[in-house]
């Protein structure tokens, strides 16, 4: 790649390591989670500190060179690199300082799940992270943040107090209810689309060791499991977390040998509540269908986080497709048992995750997160070894979005959308998509940070 900018102005600000194609970790570095992705960037900005992320953003800006942010790397359609522009990898800048008396926690923008849950855990406080404990805190909080807690606390996004963001113009801004509320209102669901978030403000809540686990029923017993958990996603307290997932059986201990690698239904359920009341509320779970296998124990709140951390190592190849609907009516249970069925590997996660509860305590209009009267966040995760079996898994997500479509709402979670989804963004944010704009309009006018479900401030107004 030939470019007439040179990177060395750049370098000789920036206290992080700037890796550029001649150095022995470019490859690593230009690397994002989805293995699909095969981008070299000019550099890539290791930024040590907010002052490598101011300087790298007026340096894409000054330079006219696009510009990725990247925070836990994760984006399915690998926002987080591009060919021929300038990273601002936030990855160094990982630490959390929880503060115990008042509830709340404070993470660097490259701060991941896994670092954020083990710092709060020996604090007894917790927050609405990601399933999987390698995902950054920022592009999930940034998008809305689907998780576990979600039913009791709402999403990630709903406790975020508060936020340091980098602009366009270099600035550093605090965005609370108290300063720059449109801001902060943006920046709850609306992606990286305002500024580079350096350091993120949770509301912590008192939830130390949980009861949860994932239980495997037989694949033919799928529409049981669908319809039971269509119901019990509106009896069950709202300390339960719990999704179904059509999942292909991995090589553990606790599964028959006999049954690894074949597809079963299964629900994964985290009880955040009072340890004795646990049975009680696994116990209509258990009655759903004969058992095939299960794994549930009382365990730190991280260790669920972490459940499916194996199958999902960086480098596979993935796919994404995403929906929300109100209900799983008749016709999305037969969708999901005809294509969650079909499953292509271990690796792929095919949720249907419960943002019932706390989520819809929020106004749809209270934050950018627009769906709130969504009952089911579905995502077709498609991940996978090997390329050449790129097309076929392809197809695979695409049918099951497609026969799930009739029975979706018409946008989906802008974090689980797929790299051909861009098109999708006006519906994404619906009734606060004009909204959007004009922030964006007044934060990023030229539209630098460009690489996400992108709101383009040229765009007009309308649904
Ligand atoms: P990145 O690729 O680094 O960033 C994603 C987007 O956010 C990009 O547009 C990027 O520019 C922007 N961004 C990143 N950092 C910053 C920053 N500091 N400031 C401003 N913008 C920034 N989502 C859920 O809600 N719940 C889940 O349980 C969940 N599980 C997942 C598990 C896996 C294995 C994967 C791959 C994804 C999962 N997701 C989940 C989706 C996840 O929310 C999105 O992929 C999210 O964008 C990841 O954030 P990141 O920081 O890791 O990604």
């Amino acid at each position: 790649m030939t470019t007439m900018v040179s990177i060395e102005p750049l370098a000789e600000t920036c206290r992080g390591q700037v890796i550029t194609e001649d150095h022995a970790d470019y490859d690593a570095a230009r690397a994002v989670h989805n293995g699909m992705i095969d981008k070299r960037p000019l550099a890539v900005v290791r930024c040590a500190d907010a002052g490598d992320v101011i300087a790298t953003v007026k340096f894409a800006r000054e330079s006219g060179l696009p510009l990725s942010v990247r925070g836990g790397g994760h984006s399915a359609p690998g926002f987080g690199t591009n060919d021929g522009g300038v990273v601002a990898d936030l990855s160094p800048m990982r630490w959390v300082r929880v503060d115990a008396r008042n509830q709340t926690a404070r993470a660097g923008g490259g701060t991941t799940w896994g670092d954020f849950n083990h710092a709060t855990y020996p604090y007894g406080l917790a927050t609405t992270g990601g399933v999987v404990s390698t995902t950054g805190i920022a592009g999930l909080t940034l998008g809305g943040g689907i998780g576990y807690l979600a039913r009791k606390y709402g999403l990630s996004c709903d406790n975020l107090i508060s936020a340091d963001v980098v602009t366009a113009d270099g600035r550093t801004l605090v965005a609370s209810e108290q300063e720059n509320a449109d801001l902060f209102w943006a920046i709850r669901g609306g992606g990286g689309n305002f500024g580079v978030v350096t350091s993120f403000e949770y509301k912590m809540h008192p939830v130390r060791d949980i009861t949860a686990g994932i239980f495997f029923f037989p694949l033919d017993r799928g529409a049981d499991v669908l319809k039971f958990y269509a119901e019990y996603v509106h009896t069950a307290p709202r300390e339960l977390g719990l999704f179904p997932a059509f999942q292909v059986a991995p090589p553990l201990p606790f599964i028959a040998e006999k049954d690894h690698g074949r597809t079963f239904a299964a629900i994964i359920a985290c009880w955040a509540g009072a340890p004795e009341q646990a049975e009680s509320v696994f116990a209509p779970i258990r009655d759903v269908a004969p058992i095939v296998a299960e794994m549930v124990a009382p365990m730190p709140y991280f260790a669920i986080n972490a459940l499916f951390d194996a199958l999902l190592p960086a480098g596979l190849q993935q796919y994404w497709k995403a929906s929300y609907a109100v209900e799983l009516n008749a016709g999305a249970i037969a969708a999901h048992l005809e294509h969650g069925a079909q499953s292509p590997t271990m690796n792929t996660a095919v949720h249907i995750y419960a943002i019932n509860g706390a989520v819809h305590d929020v106004a749809p209009d209270a934050t950018a997160f627009a769906y709130r009267e969504a009952n089911f966040a579905t995502v077709i995760a498609g991940i996978w070894p090997d390329p050449a079996d790129n097309e076929r898994n392809i197809a695979w997500a695409r049918g099951y979005y497609k026969a799930l479509e009739p029975h979706s709402l018409s946008g989906g979670y802008v974090n689980f959308m797929g790299e051909d989804d861009g098109d999708k963004v006006r519906a994404n944010y619906r009734q606060n998509y004009d909204r959007l704009v004009s922030i964006k309009r007044e934060y990023d006018p030229e539209n630098l940070f460009r690489m996400n479900q992108n709101i383009n401030p040229r765009s007009v107004g309308g649904l």
